[in-house]
C-alpha cells in the first residue's frame, strides 16, 4: 500500500456541493427525515450492486455474509449528542471511490439544478422537498458525518470520510474487518429523536417499506419486505400502489395509472406497472433509465430491463417477475430468450389493453394520458407495425366539428354523413391555422368533419397512416379529390362572380408573376371563403415531409404546389377588374405575390414570413394613398 494512501488528507467540496450544503444547513424542512430513506436506499443500491456481482464472481471479501441493512442507535449518556448509525453489507468504496463519491454530485442534471438554486434563480423552499437530495441530505439533522467503507475487493483498505457540512471533507484510514458501508451520524440536537427506534422505525415504514433487503434496527426486522406484486390484487390497497410507486421511482406525483396482474400461461409472470403522471421525470429520479425491475422467483435478476417493452412504451415503470425465467441469467441470454419474448408479448398486451380501458371509462384521465404521451403512440405508429392495429383506435385528434374536443377515429366514423367514403386530414401548425384553412371550405360546404393533424410527427406519419375500418386517409389538400355532392347553397353568388375573360387574362397574369414556383394556376372548383389555396400536385412524395423539412433543413426549398384561384371571391373579382382597368398595375403585381406567400404561411411551408414585410408595408400605403 503506497504510503499516501495511508495518511489523512484533506480535501474542499466542489462548488455545487459547497451549495447544496449551505442550503441544507440554513433552510428549514419540514420533511427532514427523508435523510433516511436516502441513505436506506444508497444502501440498497450498494447491496444490489453486490448481489449482481456474486453471480459471476465469488473472489470478494465476505462473500457469504447476509446481504442486509442495520440501524444501530449506541447508547450516549447525559449532554453527548445522540448518535445513529446505518451499515450495509453491499458494494464498499475505496478510497477513491470516497473521494469520487462523496465530493461531488454526478449528474450534470442535479448539479445544473443545485446550481440555479445556489444562484437564487430556484427557490429551493418549492423545489427541494420533492426531491431527493441524495446521500448530502444527511445534513438536515447530522453535526457530524463519518463513512467508514471497505470495498469488496479484497485488497482493497478501509477507509473514513469525515465532514461537518462546512466547505472540506478529511479522508482517512480506518478500522473495518467486513465488507460494505457505515454511516456513523452524530445528530443535531434537535434531530435527537433519531437516535429512537420508534421514530426510525415510523421512517422506514412510511419512506422504505419496500426495500427488497432486510432493515434491522438492532435485531428486530423494521421492513416486511413484501413482494406487493405477488400479492393478490384484491389484497393490495390503492395506498399501497402508490407507496410502492413512490419508493420505486422517488417520483412526488402519484402515478396515472396502475397495472397489476399475473397469469400462468403462455408463460408465467407476475407484474405490478405504472403509467407515471408525466413523461418527464423529475432530475433526482431514482429510476433514471427506461427499463422494468425483473424479477425470477421474487429474485432480482435485471434493473433495467429493456427487452419487456418496445421503446415507445419506455415511460412505463414497474416490475416484472417470471418462475419460466432461469434464476442465473446473464444479460446476454435475457436478451436471446423465448421466455423473454413470451414474457414481452404478454405484458404489452396487457398495457394496451389498459389504455384502451381507461380510454373506453374515465375519458378525464385519458385525455391527461393522451396530453402527456401522444407523443409516444405517434412513435408507435412509425416504429412498431405489429402496434398500429392496436394503436389506431388509441389515437385522439381534434377536428374540425368536435368544438376543441378530441374525438377518436371510431367517434369521426360514427359521424360521418351517408355518402363520405374517406377519413379526411388538414395538416399544420397548431389549431388555430388549421382552423382558418381555405381546404376547408368545400367540406364545411358540405358538413364533412376534418381532423386536425398539428404535431409535426403527424406529417412525418401521414404517409404511414393508410387506412382504418376500411376509410382511407385523405389529406385536405389533395387536389383530385372526390367529394359527394354540396349542399346547393355552394352556387356562387353572380355578383361576385368574375366574367370568365377577366378571370383569365388574371390567370395567366398570376402564372406570369409566380412562374416555376407553382406547377399550375386555374379555377378553383371548390373554394368559397378564401381567395386563393394551394394544393399538392398528385403523386408528390415530399407533400408531407416538405413542412417537416422546414424545421430541419437548411437548405429548405419551398415545394411546388398548384395555386388555384377563388373566381367569386371579391377580392379576386376586384382583382381581375384593376388588371382590367390598368394593366400596368403594380398593385395587382404585388397583391398576388402577398396572396401566394399567404398560402405559403398558411400551410406551414413559408421558410421565413418575416420577408413580406416590406412587401406589406408597400401593400398598406398604396391602400391608405388610394391609388
Ligand atoms: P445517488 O445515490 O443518486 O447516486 P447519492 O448522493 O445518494 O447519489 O450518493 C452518491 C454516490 O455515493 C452513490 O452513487 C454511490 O456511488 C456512493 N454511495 C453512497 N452511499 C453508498 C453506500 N452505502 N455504499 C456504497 N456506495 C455508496
Ligand atoms: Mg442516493
Amino acid at each position: 500500500m503506497p504510503a499516501e494512501s495511508q495518511s489523512p488528507t484533506t480535501h474542499t467540496f466542489k462548488a455545487e456541493v459547497k451549495q447544496l450544503l449551505h442550503i441544507l444547513a440554513h433552510s428549514l424542512y419540514r420533511e427532514r427525515d427523508i435523510f433516511l430513506r436516502e441513505l436506506i436506499s444508497n444502501a440498497s443500491d450498494a447491496l444490489t450492486r453486490m448481489q449482481f456481482e456474486i453471480l459471476t464472481n465469488r473472489d470478494v471479501l465476505d462473500p457469504d455474509a447476509e446481504l442486509a441493512i442495520h440501524i444501530e442507535t449506541p447508547e450516549t449518556t447525559g449532554d453527548e449528542p445522540k448518535k445513529l448509525v446505518i451499515k450495509d453489507s453491499g458494494i464498499g468504496m475505496t478510497r477513491d471511490e470516497l473521494e469520487q463519491n462523496l465530493g461531488t454530485i454526478a449528474q450534470s442534471g442535479a448539479r445544473e439544478f443545485i446550481s440555479r438554486i445556489g444562484s437564487g434563480q430556484l427557490d429551493p423552499g418549492d423545489m427541494i422537498g420533492q426531491f431527493g437530495v441524495g446521500f448530502y441530505s444527511v445534513f438536515m439533522i447530522a453535526d457530524e458525518v463519518r463513512v467508514v467503507s471497505r470495498s469488496y475487493h479484497r485488497d482493497a483498505a478501509p477507509v473514513a470520510w469525515i465532514s461537518d457540512g462546512g466547505d472540506q471533507y478529511r479522508i482517512e484510514p480506518a478500522d473495518k474487518t467486513d465488507r460494505g458501508t457505515e454511516i456513523h451520524i452524530t445528530l443535531k440536537p434537535d434531530a435527537a429523536e433519531f437516535a429512537q427506534a420508534w421514530k426510525l422505525r415510523q421512517v422506514i415504514k412510511k419512506h422504505s417499506a419496500f426495500v427488497r433487503f432486510p432493515i434491522y434496527i438492532g435485531a428486530e426486522r423494521a421492513n416486511q419486505q413484501t413482494s406487493l406484486w405477488r400479492k393478490n390484487p384484491s389484497e393490495v390497497s390503492t395506498e399501497d400502489y402508490i407507496n410502492f410507486y413512490k419508493q420505486l421511482t422517488l417520483d412526488f406525483e402519484e402515478p396515472l395509472a396502475t397495472i397489476h396482474f399475473s397469469s400462468d400461461a403462455p408463460v408465467n409472470v407476475r407484474a405490478l406497472l405504472f403509467i407515471p403522471a408525466h413523461r418527464e421525470k423529475n432530475i433526482l429520479s431514482t429510476r433514471r433509465e427506461p427499463g422494468l425491475l425483473l424479477y425470477s422467483h421474487n429474485v432480482l435478476i435485471q434493473e433495467y430491463s429493456t427487452e419487456l417493452l418496445p421503446k415507445w412504451l419506455s415511460f412505463i415503470d414497474g416490475v416484472v417477475d417470471s418462475e419460466d425465467l432461469p434464476l442465473n441469467v446473464s444479460r446476454e441470454t435475457v436478451q436471446n430468450n423465448t421466455i423473454m419474448r413470451g414474457l414481452a408479448k404478454t405484458i404489452r398486451g396487457r398495457v394496451l389493453r389498459e389504455f384502451k380501458n381507461i380510454s373506453e371509462n374515465d375519458t378525464a384521465k385519458y385525455e391527461k394520458f393522451w396530453d402527456e404521451y401522444g407523443r409516444a403512440f405517434r412513435e408507435a405508429i412509425a416504429t412498431d407495425l405489429e402496434a398500429q392495429e392496436q394503436v389506431l383506435p388509441l389515437l385522439r385528434y381534434v377536428s374540425s366539428g368536435s368544438d376543441g374536443k378530441l374525438v377518436s377515429l371510431d367517434e369521426y366514423i360514427k359521424q360521418m354523413p351517408e355518402g363520405q367514403q374517406d377519413i379526411y386530414y388538414v395538416l399544420g401548425d397548431d389549431l388555430k391555422s388549421v382552423a382558418n384553412s381555405p381546404h376547408l371550405d368545400p367540406f364545411r360546404a358540405r358538413d364533412l368533419q376534418v381532423l386536425y393533424w398539428v404535431d409535426p410527427l403527424d406529417a412525418l406519419l401521414a404517409p404511414q397512416m393508410n387506412e382504418y375500418q376500411g376509410k382511407k386517409f385523405r389529406n385536405v389538400d389533395d387536389a383530385e379529390l372526390d367529394l359527394p355532392e354540396s349542399k346547393p347553397e355552394e352556387k356562387s353568388d353572380a355578383e361576385t362572380e368574375t366574367p370568365e375573360y377577366d378571370f383569365n387574362v388574371l390567370l395567366s397574369r398570376v402564372t406570369t408573376i409566380l412562374g416555376d414556383r407553382v406547377v399550375d394556376v386555374r379555377a378553383s372548383k371548390v373554394l368559397q371563403d378564401s381567395p386563393v389555396r394551394l394544393v399538392s400536385p398528385q403523386n408528390d412524395p415530399e407533400r408531407e415531409r416538405g413542412r417537416l423539412s422546414r424545421y430541419f433543413d437548411k437548405n429548405y426549398q419551398v415545394p411546388k404546389k398548384i395555386i388555384e384561384l377563388n373566381r367569386s371571391h371579391p377580392l379576386i373579382h376586384d382583382l381581375a377588374q384593376k388588371l382590367r382597368d390598368d394593366p400596368n398595375s403594380e398593385l395587382v403585381d404585388l397583391t398576388i405575390e402577398q396572396l401566394y406567400d399567404s398560402a405559403l404561411v398558411q400551410e406551414g411551408l413559408h421558410p421565413n414570413p418575416a420577408e413580406m414585410l416590406p412587401r406589406i408595408q408597400k401593400l398598406m400605403t398604396l391602400a391608405v394613398s388610394n391609388k
